[in-house]
């Protein structure tokens, strides 16, 4: 015997951008169900990542309270599900600091993840099996704007990119995972480990204005381009402020976010990159540029 099932999901605010726009105002949507599939798969099949659904709850007709549940649990006719989002900021289940790989469409947001020292690895022709690839076997966080690749089911754990601005998705990454900050200690172009190195060691690959302006460097481990702090940096200073800024909202303390150490440990904070390969060309101060 078969017999038409009914039942009604309702998705917290930050949920609404996937849903179709009729159903975005009220958040909410009746629809029929067979029966067997999951709540996983229901919300899914409203475009719903499980990658943004946090907390799964549910209400049968005559239940005064609602029952957590799992995306694995199976509907059953006229109850109500309430479908939230993840909790921010979300624990990433993997020892140390979360780290990341990004879809080929973020390049500029890895430049500025690595600006604010987090492990970061992208490539711009890394083909979609092969980031979830890494981002299984290296326990990194797959961030993308593409929910195609979110609803991959062999995909350990993903996050969806809020944000049109380069800017705005560093914000999000900042506020969604809470990372600690090390500002100035990842190469902006390949995502090595940058330290400090000798003024003389470096000179020959100075422009001669650079050479008499600066005096603290620190070289990429991996491909050695150098950074020094400078005087066309303002932008990434602000970036690094307002991630800075970010954390400190979300903390009410200064806690945890690796400052200080960080910059003095690497002695300058560069920002003007150049290059072993090209040392005369006129090194971007943008990370749209690095
Ligand atoms: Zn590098």
């Amino acid at each position: 015997m078969t017999h038409a099932q009914h039942i009604r999901l309702r998705f917290a605010g930050g949920l609404r951008l996937f849903l179709a726009a009729r159903h975005r105002r009220s958040g909410g949507t009746g629809m029929s169900h067979d029966g067997t599939s999951t709540l996983g798969h229901v919300i899914q099949s409203l475009g719903v990542p499980l990658t943004e659904v946090g907390g799964l709850t549910v209400r049968g007709p005559g239940e005064s309270a609602g029952r957590r549940v799992t995306p694995a649990y199976r509907p059953r006719d006229a109850e109500v599900a309430d479908v939230a989002g993840v909790p921010r900021p979300q624990p990433v289940p993997a020892p140390g600091p979360p780290r990341f790989v990004l879809d080929v469409h973020l390049g500029a947001l890895a430049r500025r993840l690595r600006l604010v020292g987090l492990d970061t690895a992208y490539g711009n022709d890394a083909a979609d099996d092969a980031l979830l690839a890494q981002a299984n076997a290296e326990r990194r966080v797959l961030l993308t704007q593409d929910r195609g690749l979110l609803l991959r089911r062999s995909l350990w754990l993903g996050a969806y990119v809020r944000g049109d601005r380069p800017d705005d998705q560093l914000l999000d990454v900042l506020d969604r995972f809470a990372p600690p900050l090390e500002p100035w200690r990842r190469c902006m172009a390949c995502n090595g480990t940058l330290s400090p190195v000798a003024k003389s060691e470096v000179a020959p690959l100075l422009r001669p204005g650079t050479r008499r302006t600066y005096d603290s460097f620190v070289r990429c481990r991996s491909c050695s381009r150098v950074y020094w702090r400078g005087a066309h940096s303002d932008r990434l200073e602000r970036l690094v402020a307002a991630a800075r800024e970010a954390a400190l909202a979300r903390t009410g303390t200064a806690g945890g976010e690796g400052t200080g150490g960080a910059e003095n440990g690497a002695g300058a904070n560069g920002s003007h990159p150049g290059t072993r390969s090209e040392p005369g060309r006129d090194p971007g101060s943008d990370p749209e540029q690095a």
